[in-house]
C-alpha cells in the first residue's frame, strides 16, 4: 500500500533502538524524511547511517536526552516544522508501591508524559497552518490493564493519555491527528531488562523467563519492532486521517478484554 506521505518530515524521538527505531524505519520505508534522537551517540549514528542507506532519504540524527529542557531544545531547533512527530522515551524502572516517592514520580510524569506533551505543544502549531500532521505517542498495553510492577509507567502514560483523549478532538478539524500506540511485550532492550528482573528473582535462565512470559500471550510469541513500525507508519499515512484519539493495543491479544 502506498502511504501517500513520501516527501514528509517526521521526528522520531528515542529512535536508535526497539519500538522507536521500528517505527523510524517504518517511515523512511515510505519515502518519510527523518529527524531521530536517542541519548546514545554511537547506536543513533549506526542507525541514521543504516536508514540512510537502506531507503536513500534525508535523516538528521540529534543525540540528546529528550526528557531534559535542553535536550528537547536541542532536537526542535534540528526538527523544525515536522509533518509527523512520534514521541518516545525510555520507560521507568520497575518496583513496588512503597519504593517510590515524589521523585520518582516527577521523573517518571517528566519523561512519560509531560515530554511528549511538550513535543506536541512546540510541534503542532505549524501542522494546523498547515492543515495536516500527524502525532503518534508510543505508550503502553499499561494504561489499558495495568502492569502491577510498573506503577511509575502506568501512572505517567494514563496522564498522557487523557490528555491526547481530550487534545485529539481539538485539533482534528486542522487535519491533525494525534493517536496512541500500546505495545504489549515485544522484543526489545526493553523485554530484556524486564526479563533479566525475573531471570536475577528467580534463578531461571533468560530463554525460560522469555518462554514463560511468551506463554502468557495468545499470540505465544513476542512483538516485533518491525510490527509495530508498520502500525505507526499507517497511523502517520494519509489513509488514517479519520483515526482521532485512539488507544490501539499490539500486544498479541495479551490483553484480556472484549474492547
Ligand atoms: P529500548 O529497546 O530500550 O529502546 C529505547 C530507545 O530509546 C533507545 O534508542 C534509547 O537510546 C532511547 N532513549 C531512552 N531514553 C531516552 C531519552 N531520555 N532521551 C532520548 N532517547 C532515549 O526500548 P523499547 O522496548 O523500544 O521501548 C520503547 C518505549 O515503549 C519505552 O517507553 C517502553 O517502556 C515502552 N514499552 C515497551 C514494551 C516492550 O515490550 N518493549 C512494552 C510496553 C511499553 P539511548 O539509551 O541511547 O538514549
Amino acid at each position: 500500500m502506498d502511504l501517500g506521505i513520501r516527501g514528509k518530515r517526521a521526528l522520531v524521538t528515542a529512535a536508535s533502538k526497539g519500538l522507536g527505531r521500528g517505527c523510524a524505519e517504518a517511515l523512511a520505508a515510505a519515502g518519510v524524511d527523518l529527524v531521530i534522537n536517542a541519548r546514545g551517540a554511537e547506536a543513533l549514528e549506526a542507525t541514521a547511517a543504516a536508514l540512510r542507506a537502506a531507503y536513500a532519504v534525508d535523516v538528521v540524527a540529534v543525540a540528546a536526552d529528550i526528557t531534559t529542557d535542553t535536550g528537547r531544545a536541542e532536537v526542535l531547533v534540528a526538527a523544525g516544522a515536522v509533518d509527523i512527530l512520534v514521541t518516545n522515551a525510555g520507560g521507568p524502572p520497575p518496583g513496588m508501591w512503597h519504593d517510590w516517592g515524589r521523585e520518582d514520580f516527577i521523573r517518571a510524569i517528566d519523561a512519560n508524559m509531560l515530554t511528549p506533551i511538550a513535543l506536541m505543544t512546540a510541534l503542532m502549531p505549524a501542522m494546523i497552518d498547515k492543515g495536516w500532521g500527524r502525532v503518534v505517542n508510543i505508550t503502553s498495553q499499561s494504561v489499558k490493564a495495568p502492569i502491577p510492577q510498573l506503577g511509575l509507567s502506568n501512572a505517567a502514560r494514563t496522564g498522557l493519555t487523557g490528555y491526547v483523549a481530550g487534545t485529539s478532538r481539538q485539533v482534528a478539524q486542522y487535519g491533525v491527528t494525534i493517536n496512541n500506540l500500546l505495545p504489549g511485550i515485544h522484543a526489545t532492550d526493553r523485554a530484556v531488562a524486564l526479563d533479566g528482573g525475573v531471570v536475577a528473582a528467580r534463578g531461571i535462565t533468560l530463554e525460560q523467563a522469555q518462554a514463560e512470559r511468551a506463554a502468557t500471550i495468545p499470540a505465544r510469541r513476542y512483538g516485533t519492532a518491525a510490527e509495530f513500525g508498520a502500525a505507526c507508519a499507517f497511523l502517520c499515512s494519509q489513509h488514517a486521517g479519520f483515526i482521532v484519539g485512539q488507544n490501539i493495543l499490539l500486544d498479541g491479544g495479551a490483553t484480556n478484554a472484549t474492547i
